[in-house]
């Protein structure tokens, strides 16, 4: 593998900030910013009219591994990702087996250190049943636990629904607390309402008014109450509604704050309106909801009420989506298109490219403590995008590399583009070319 690279007279995107430099990178790192000669052995990409991210860190994301790999696994979902521009994500606990210990855990760790291409951290997953062994284990080590996905496995194991469960994690826990927040008691009324209405045959649009506004901003307010009281490190997954972005504070820089808070990419993309034309393709917990609430999640990430972007990339086969709406499974595959999505909302005017980065790259490193990534600096690991901000494409079945096969997108012409990945200073996506000879690492992070 050619190891020492050398970009030459490429926009640089980074800390606010968009400049023409070249950039050198070997041995893991970037060794060099500004004007670099040429020396023989670099090789060496011209960047003239491309633009330099540092790799995206998707914060939330299901790749299915082990136990759920026909939906998909480490490899196929982290290749998709770094054709994406993603270089390091956080993946669920909600595989199967759960990820309620610490050997389990660690299990992960091993797997992903044989199967991913991109960079990666896990969850560990915290229910009613293990909540002892969690507060019991020294959390300050862990990039986090969460409860996100594990209500699938049995009912009451939402976090948000068992307050006493959750004061003590929150009393207790020494890392960062990602919650889904949704009050089952009140979407299981709405469920039994349509229920009597249309049988098992709920029109998807209805949909957004089971799975609540209510039922989402009294699951955040309560959780935001209860980690105040205990001065716990809370982060609400997945934020959908505009009424819950006014809970969260914008004083405070990102590394003052203990409550923090994400939109994924979804649920700045489509609105309530989508579901006639995309069905179940689009069903999601918690669900898209109104072009109102998009709007008000984009204005609150702009105005830094909301921290980070990420995807919950939750890939299913195309049947098991494709099932009656009680049935149909939530989720939907996304992290080989969050970039492009974001850069068709700079295309339209809507955020800066330096928004983007941080939203994406910067502040889940401040956010998850991870080391030495999310930025372009000196002695940072060169995890590097290339992305072409004029070059048009549709997504399609022949470019879609989920082991899932499908998108939501389909049909989508984005006019931006990702040529180049770096992980850890090595091209391994090159123009739709993969060098899979070298593996992600697991993140670090500042203890
Ligand atoms: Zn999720």
């Amino acid at each position: 593998m050619i190891s020492k690279f050398l970009i030459k007279n490429i926009s640089i995107v980074n800390e606010g900030q968009c400049f023409i430099s070249d950039i050198m990178f070997y041995d893991n790192v970037i060794q060099k910013i500004g004007i670099i000669e040429v020396e023989p052995d670099f090789h060496v990409i011209d960047g003239t009219g491309k633009y330099l991210l540092p790799g995206i860190i998707d914060g939330q994301v299901h790749f299915r591994d082990p136990g759920l790999t026909h939906k998909g696994d480490l490899y196929s979902e982290s290749k998709a990702a770094i054709a994406g521009g993603v270089t390091s994500f956080i993946d669920m606990p909600n595989t199967i087996p759960n990820v309620l210990t610490v050997q389990g855990l660690a299990d992960k760790y091993e797997l992903a250190s044989h199967k991913s291409l991109a960079n990666y951290s896990f969850f560990l997953g915290v229910n009613g049943d293990n909540i002892d062994e969690v507060i019991n284990t020294d959390t300050s080590k862990l990039i986090g636990v969460s409860d996100d996905g594990l209500y699938f496995t049995k009912k009451g194991n939402l976090l948000a629904d068992n307050p006493e469960t959750m004061e003590k994690l929150f009393a207790n826990c020494k890392s960062i607390i990602a919650i889904h927040s949704e009050k089952e008691q009140i979407v299981e009324e709405n469920e039994n309402i349509y229920r009597e209405k249309y049988g098992d045959n709920v029109p998807i649009e209805y949909h957004p008014l089971i799975r609540s506004e209510k039922a989402c901003f009294e699951a955040s307010k309560r959780a935001i109450e209860l980690a105040n009281k205990h001065h716990a490190r809370l982060h609400i997954l997945h934020l959908t509604t505009e009424a819950e972005t006014h809970l969260f504070r914008n004083d405070i820089p990102l590394q003052e704050k203990n409550i923090t808070t994400e939109v994924s990419v979804h649920h700045l993309w489509f609105s309530d309106k989508d579901y006639h034309r995309l069905g179940n393709l689009i069903k999601w917990h918690p669900a898209i909801k109104t072009e109102k609430d998009a709007q008000g999640l984009l204005k609150a990430l702009l105005d830094d009420r909301i921290d980070i972007v990420t995807t919950d990339h939750a890939p299913h086969t195309l049947e098991e989506k494709q099932k009656p709406y009680f049935q149909s499974m939530s989720g939907a595959p996304l992290v080989q298109h969050s970039l492009n999505c974001m850069l068709a909302f700079y295309k339209q005017g809507l955020i800066s490219l330096e928004k983007i980065v941080e939203k994406m790259c910067h502040n889940p490193a401040i956010l998850y403590r991870i080391e030495k990534r999310g930025f372009i600096r000196e002695g940072y690991f060169a995890d590097l995008t290339i992305v072409d901000l004029n070059s048009s494409w549709t997504v399609a079945k022949d470019n879609i590399l989920y082991k899932c096969a499908w998108s939501p997108l389909e049909g989508t012409t984005f006019t931006t583009k990702v040529l180049n990945t770096f992980v850890n200073g090595n091209l391994v996506y090159d123009n739709g070319v993969f060098d899979e000879r070298e593996k992600g690492q697991a993140l670090t992070i500042k203890t």
